[in-house]
């Protein structure tokens, strides 16, 4: 079974394919069919994660699945949240959107620099699919002063975890995964597949 993956990111897409592989599923990403990106209209994380699988499916004539995900800071009333990729304006760029965070939570302490990543999965069967199988996940932390290490990408510099106490650019690849919003939204997707009948 083919399944197309609503994504013109490699590493979203190899974590798929890695997820996926073992349950006969193989994945082609939108871009080799020639399918654009489609605008992001939703309010939500996992409205956009819907439409940009339906769209893939619509255009393919395929299975697909698509993720959004993004930061959402408690004293900014969840901001950037769904426009976390671009919060410093176009082009997208993560050490502008940083410093720009920082700005707006500089003088807030410790205490209320409360944050989470959160990810949507959505997967449909076919563009008019009425039952899409969702999956969610967060990771909850705060925001630190500074930035921290230099693995990750976006804001994990400035992300703490409060389990290891360390940013999330300073976990290695692997311990990041398992702990991440992403991480925990695939999981709960693969807990799921078999339940609903995938594929
Ligand atoms: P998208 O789901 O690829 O559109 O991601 C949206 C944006 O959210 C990214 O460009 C990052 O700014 C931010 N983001 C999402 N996940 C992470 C993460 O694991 N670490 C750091 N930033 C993230």
């Amino acid at each position: 079974m083919k399944l197309v993956i609503a994504t013109g990111n490699r590493g979203k897409l190899a974590e798929f394919e890695r997820l996926l592989a073992p349950l006969g599923i193989d994945c082609v990403a939108q871009g080799e069919l020639g399918v654009a990106e489609p605008e992001e209209t939703g309010l939500s994380f996992v409205e956009n994660a819907l439409l940009k699988a339906r769209h893939a499916a619509r255009a393919t004539g395929l299975p697909a699945l698509a993720d959004d995900s993004g930061l959402c800071v408690e004293a900014l009333d969840g901001a950037p949240g769904l426009y976390s990729a671009r919060y410093a304006g176009e082009p997208a760029d993560p050490q502008a959107n940083i410093r720009k965070l920082l700005d707006a939570l500089s003088g807030v302490p410790a205490a209320r620099r409360g944050a989470r990543f959160h990810a949507s999965i959505a997967l449909l069967r076919h563009a008019a699919d009425p039952e899409p199988l969702i999956a969610e996940g967060q990771w909850a932390g705060s925001i630190l002063d500074a930035p921290r290490g230099d693995g990750g990408f976006g804001y994990d510099p400035v992300f703490l975890d409060p389990a290891t106490g360390r940013s999330a650019a300073e976990l290695d690849p692997e311990d990041k995964a398992r702990r991440s919003h992403r991480g925990r939204a695939v999981e709960a997707l693969t807990a799921r597949l078999a339940e609903a009948g995938w594929p």
